[in-house]
């Protein structure tokens, strides 16, 4: 823990994620005093790493990201960190239905769907017009069900080609508004998919020296154990029974965690406690990190494969356990600045109850197996795999569960009802504000970004009100 912290701040933030990261910089940029706190030994988040052996460095979250992240970065950040955005060069898919390599653009997207799907181009062109319109209406609630079928009934190769990135990419189903799809597709479809030169250690270093610059106190291994709220008011927070007082706390912890543990039921009414119980948790992943041996190589087949031995196209058999449907995203020697290191990072959609209701024994092994079926899967773009590896580790919804602490080990926060409960908790208590992944769009490295950078907005608006009722007093 930082010995040097205040007793008092105008802004306290609880967790380092990405969007605790983001508002902190804005609001100490702005003047304000500011304090993270950070149960870990490092900020971040989800936006984390983990070194093993060696050499290998494997980055958790940033496979793809719209080129949206540049501005964003710009505007929040500062341009070295923008300025590490690079471009994937190849996407593929790899399924029964079809076999397709794409830069993963809206030309291209829609080369491929007159080409190859037989679709006339009015019809395509259809398609994403009505998204453009859904994009910037977001008042229209149809489904991207109803949208789709209105243009490819009964195409299930056209749906898999269309949805089934974005389902890995936020947790995307077909009963979630095509607004939030047409907000995440569109932008994708405009220059393609992004990653970064950089690793995540890089990445956070950077965002770290940057809210050093803006005098932002980080306090590390520190776990807020209560946000102190008295009169309808947030004061502050308790770590490790030691309070420190602030005229604003910030939330990037995990919603129902905020309410019902941090903030305590107490401090509000059934209506909104009803609403939090109605709040979905997004699904979960798990996660295979592979590390290739020093000294060999392997060769090009892409920066990232949607691979799956599914004859139909179904969202909800991403989620199965076997499920042999996965996202492999590939990280060549030297493809980050200054690193040799080869690794391959394996995501596949899980639900929370398939995993923590297992014993030690089954959780093993049922790991292990997974661990079998991405190195079965991952044979037919590189059939001697096996032994060019000399590491594999498996992560699963009780991992991101136990890193982050969010309900049911969600990737994405909550569905998109969470936005509203989140918007709500300043109208119970003053002063109390939540900043994470709630819905498909504010979460993601550039949906919590924006979300940290837009609620800053929010919080200063506040400290100003309240410094002037205070001079009134
Ligand atoms: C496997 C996986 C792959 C992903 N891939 C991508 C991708 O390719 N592209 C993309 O854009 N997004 C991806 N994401 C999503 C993205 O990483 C997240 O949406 C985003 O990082 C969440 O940021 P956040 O601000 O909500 O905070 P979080 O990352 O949820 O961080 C919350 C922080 O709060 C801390 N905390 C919690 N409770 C307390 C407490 N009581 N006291 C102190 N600290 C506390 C936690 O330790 C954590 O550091 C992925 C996520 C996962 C899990």
């Amino acid at each position: 823990m930082k010995a040097e912290t205040k007793s008092s701040y105008d802004v306290i933030v609880v967790g380092g994620g990405l969007g605790g990261l983001t508002a902190a910089n804005r609001l100490a940029k702005e003047g304000y005093s500011v304090l993270i706190a950070e149960q870990h030994s490092k900020v971040g988040g989800y936006a984390t790493w983990f070194k093993r052996g060696r050499q290998h460095t494997f980055d958790v979250s940033m496979h793809g990201f719209p080129s949206h992240l540049k501005k964003s970065l710009e505007i929040n950040w500062n341009a070295e960190l923008a300025g590490s955005l690079t471009r994937l060069e190849k996407v593929v898919f790899d399924n029964p239905q079809f076999k397709i390599e794409t830069s993963y653009d809206e030309k291209d997207y829609k080369r491929i769907l007159k080409e190859q799907f037989n679709i006339p181009e009015e019809q395509s062109e259809g398609f994403f017009e009505a998204l453009r319109e859904h994009y910037a209406a977001d008042s229209k609630i149809e489904s991207f069900k109803v949208v789709f079928n209105k243009f490819f009934p009964g195409r299930n190769d056209v749906l898999r080609f269309i949805l089934e990135p974005i389902s890995y990419a936020n947790g995307f189903d077909l009963d979630d508004p095509a607004h939030a799809f047409s907000l995440i597709f569109l932008r994708f479809m405009q220059d393609g998919v992004f990653s970064f030169k950089i690793n995540t250690k890089k990445i956070i270093g950077l965002m770290v020296e940057e809210l050093k610059k803006s005098s932002v106190d980080i306090m590390t291994k520190a776990r807020v154990e209560k946000i102190v709220v008295a009169d309808g008011q947030a004061r502050g927070v308790l770590i490790n029974g030691k309070s420190i007082a602030a005229q604003a706390v910030i939330s990037n912890a995990d919603l129902f965690k905020t309410v019902y543990d941090l903030t305590g039921r107490d401090n509000f009414d059934t209506a909104f406690l009803d609403q939090v119980e109605k709040t979905r948790p997004s699904s979960s992943n798990c996660q295979v990190y592979i590390g290739i041996k020093e000294e060999v190589s392997i060769p090009y087949v892409g920066d990232m494969i949607f691979t799956s031995e599914k004859y139909v196209f179904d969202v909800d058999e991403l989620l199965k356990p076997g499920t042999t449907s996965m996202c492999l995203s590939f990280y060549y020697s030297g493809y980050r600045e200054g690193s040799s290191d080869t690794v391959i990072v394996a995501t596949i959609n899980a639900l929370w109850q398939d995993w923590a209701t297992l014993s030690k024994k089954a959780y093993d092994e049922e790991k292990e197996k997974l661990i079998r079926r991405v190195l079965q899967v991952l044979k037919k773009y590189i059939p001697d795999i096996e032994s060019k590896i000399d590491y594999v580790e498996a992560a699963t919804p009780k991992t991101f569960q136990r890193y982050a602490g969010h309900q049911r080990g969600a990737t994405f926060g909550t569905k998109f009802e969470g936005l509203e409960v989140s918007r709500l908790l300043p109208q119970y208590i003053k002063g109390l504000f939540y900043i994470g992944s709630v819905g498909i769009i504010m979460s993601s490295w550039l949906g919590v970004i924006n979300n940290g950078s837009i609620s800053s907005y929010f919080i200063k608006k506040y400290l100003r009100r309240k410094a002037r009722l205070e001079v009134r007093k």
